[in-house]
């Protein structure tokens, strides 16, 4: 507990400090000791290159705002001699609430700093501690408040109603066997002991049921025994963004208790970056829950099902040229970057590599919930000159994602630089290179 001050200390910023002490552990305060303000960071951040001369935006100086708590409060050095490591403290919600501009609107977590830090600070983990922090005391985005509370009450980040999933299921699967003329291409719904429970973003149900069309052209091309959960099918988790690590527990869960339910031997995931992440790697952790059935991208089932022979593919189905944004969380946090690049390049004739690319690949700018904070808009499409500049340099007319959040980042910042660009995934050009015999 933290008590000094605590007299005028307002009573947001108090609970605050007071949940900052049980956050800490080795990982973060390791990032939170050991920068050296060398400043290498800098220039790897989309931010600082697209504000050039603003200093607000250098990860090392969003980190300190954070960082001059830890040195307060739970650092001996800053206990000690606050001036000397630049201690600080907060005592009012206006403090908190330029901290939220800080931590939801000047960083999307991209962790490209944390790949360019000879120290190996981390900023995004302690970026997003922070968020969770304010998250704690209700100072968010109204947006990060919206979603969250969706996917907390209806079970999904996007609200849709278990009636509109299990529709667009029935549709999609009238669609798919009308147009393949078999009647059994149709989506099985809570079949037990499948070989693969296929999980999905909700943006799929509401933007964009083209994908799981093609998803099923795809398994039932390939006699997969799989089925969609009727209920924890959302594989997204809007904890990973908003910091909320019990939301993130709750979310994945139910994802899991689904799975084991059905019996099902591997949960496979459509293409979202942050959804690959926290439900295959953070999961786990903040529901401690051990799995008990495998997990895997539809990125990896789809490469799987092409090289054992289960689907063919025709390339000359593809023939435009198309280059590949790497997601942040696909690329940088779960190192998903040459499964992509080999479908891709088996499903596609002409391909075009974005420099530079892999994990040092720039985020779409709609990473870390941005898309949601509505309020930061002006200044998440400054920033998106790095990707547009990136993507125009390709020369080709298709971007291809493994990511429902990029496809929404690029798609706006297309929009907003007037590229004449397309997005698309894998799972569509897949289902486009599928020879039916
Ligand atoms: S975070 Fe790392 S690279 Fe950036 S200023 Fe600190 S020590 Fe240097
Ligand atoms: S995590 Fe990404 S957006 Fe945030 S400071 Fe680092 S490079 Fe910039």
């Amino acid at each position: 507990m933290i008590s000094q001050n605590s007299e005028t200390r307002s009573h947001k910023a108090q609970m605050v400090l007071d949940r900052f002490e049980k956050k800490l552990n080795r990982q973060m305060v390791g990032s939170l000791v050991s920068c050296v303000h060398c400043g290498l960071c800098t220039d790897s951040c989309h931010y600082v290159l697209a504000n050039p001369g603003d200093p607000t935006y250098a990860p090392a100086y969003k980190a300190d705002k954070i960082r001059k708590l830890f040195k307060r409060h739970f650092d001996w050095t800053g206990k000690v001699f606050p001036k000397w490591v630049k201690a600080g403290t907060v005592m009012t919600d206006e403090e908190l609430e330029e901290l939220k501009d800080t931590v939801f609107g000047k960083c999307t977590n991209c962790r490209r700093c944390t790949l360019n830090c000879p120290m190996g600070v981390d900023f995004a983990t302690f970026n997003r501690m922070a968020r969770g922090l304010l998250v704690s005391v209700g100072v968010m985005p109204e947006g990060v408040a919206t979603v969250s509370k969706d996917q907390w009450e209806i079970g999904n980040q996007m609200g849709v109603l278990p009636e509109d999933y299990l529709d667009t299921l029935e549709w999609m699967s009238e669609e798919v066997s009308e147009e393949l003329g078999d009647p059994a291409a149709v989506i099985p719904v809570d079949k037990m002991d499948a070989d693969i429970v296929y999980t999905i973003n909700p943006r799929e149900v509401k933007y964009d049921p083209r994908s799981i069309a093609d998803a099923l052209k795809v398994f039932h091309a390939a006699k997969a025994n799989w089925t969609m959960p009727s209920e924890g099918w959302d594989m997204t988790n809007f904890g990973l963004f908003s910091g909320d690590d019990d939301l993130g527990g709750a979310v994945a869960r139910r994802v899991y208790e689904k799975t084991i339910e059905l019996r099902g031997k591997c949960l496979v995931m459509s293409e979202c970056g942050h959804g690959y992440r926290s439900t295959r790697c953070e999961g786990p952790n903040w529901a401690k829950f051990d799995i008990p059935f495998e997990m895997e991208s539809s990125v990896d089932t789809m490469l799987r099902y092409i090289k054992e022979g289960r689907i063919k593919v025709d390339k000359s189905k593809n023939p435009d040229l198309v280059t590949f944004h790497d997601s942040c969380n696909n690329a940088r946090s779960c190192g998903l970057t040459e499964e992509p690049r080999e479908l891709l390049q088996l499903v596609c004739e002409n391909f075009q590599e974005m420099v530079p690319n892999r994990a040092e690949n720039f985020c779409c700018t709609g990473g870390g919930g941005a898309m949601s904070m509505t309020e930061y808009t002006p200044r998440r499409l400054k920033s998106a000159v790095i990707k547009a500049d990136q993507m125009k340099a390709t020369g080709a007319k298709i971007v291809v994602t493994t990511c429902h959040n990029c496809v929404d980042g690029l798609n706006d910042l297309i929009r907003h630089y007037k590229l004449d660009m397309k997005v698309t995934q894998l799972v569509n050009l897949v289902a486009n290179a599928l020879v039916w015999e």
